[in-house]
């Protein structure tokens, strides 16, 4: 077993309201209660485990949560940098908070290039959750092109520098900042990266933060794989060395497929 406790996300991005939401939560529940293997290690703090509902669903799943007595964290895909203001469609920080979030993903890529979230956004965002206690979930990774052309470390670099650049000591990072490397080409498209690949990135990380902070927080932060994980591909994923998790989008919204990863991995 890894000394870092592996981490599960589900990243539900627009799906499931509130009732799908509140159904899904309990099924879930009943499933890892039911799974000796999974309860075991929820239990003994060994894995954890999270959704990532969308705004209007969080309430409801912090209830579910609650009444099911689960050990299943919650999180936001989202926030504002500021507590309130003219900022038509958004959700702060704070209203994440209120609703009962321990985590938020920031710098998603379908954020950053469906929506144009800057890497100056980014670390607004990234301020604020860690100034609120939210841990962030940061999302850094490569497109096609970028990958093509070699560019995967020098892309995951520069956003991990913009992203951190005024969080500048290590005690920024005992909150619990986890990191996930989501190759763009490899969200939604069935299309995962080699374990190798994944691993060398996600190795990358750790030695940035090696070298920009220090070796405590380089071996305590959990560094997650996103993109196409599926229960028959998280095992080689889940035992490299630097991989501590996944961040999973299309096989989290279903009970069996989400359970199936949590238990291969
Ligand atoms: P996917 O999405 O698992 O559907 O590829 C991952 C993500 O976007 O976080």
């Amino acid at each position: 077993m890894k000394k870092r406790i592996p981490f599960f996300a589900g990243n539900w991005k627009m799906n499931k309201g509130p009732s799908e939401t509140e159904r899904f939560v309990k099924e879930l529940a009943t499933a890892i209660v039911g799974d000796e293997a999974v309860f075991g290690a929820v239990k003994a703090n060994e894995i954890e485990i999270g959704v990532f509902p969308p705004f209007v669903s969080l309430e409801r799943a912090k209830s579910a949560i609650e009444s099911a007595n689960a050990l299943i964290s919650l999180g936001a895909q989202n926030m504002h940098w500021e507590d309130s203001g003219a900022f038509t469609g958004e959700v702060s920080g704070t209203m994440i908070k209120e609703t009962g979030c321990q985590y938020v993903i920031l710098g998603h890529s379908e954020r950053r290039h469906i929506f144009g979230e800057t890497d100056d956004m980014i670390e607004m965002k990234m301020r604020k959750a860690i100034a609120l206690g939210i841990k962030p979930v940061l999302c850094v990774g490569e497109t096609l092109e970028e990958r093509d052309k070699g560019m995967t470390e020098s892309v995951v670099e520069g956003q991990l520098k913009e992203a951190f650049k005024a969080l500048g000591t290590p005690q920024t990072f005992e909150i619990g900042i986890v990191i996930a490397y989501e190759p763009v080409w490899a969200i939604g498209t069935g299309r995962k990266a080699s374990d190798e690949d994944a691993q060398r990135v996600c190795a990358f990380i750790r030695s940035f933060l090696e070298s920009n902070f220090d070796s405590h927080v380089a071996q305590a932060v959990r560094i997650l794989y996103g993109g196409s994980v599926k229960p028959d591909n998280a095992m080689g994923l889940m035992s490299q060395q630097d991989i501590d998790g996944a961040l999973i989008g299309g096989a989290s919204l279903d009970v069996s497929s989400f359970i199936g990863i949590i238990k291969n991995g």
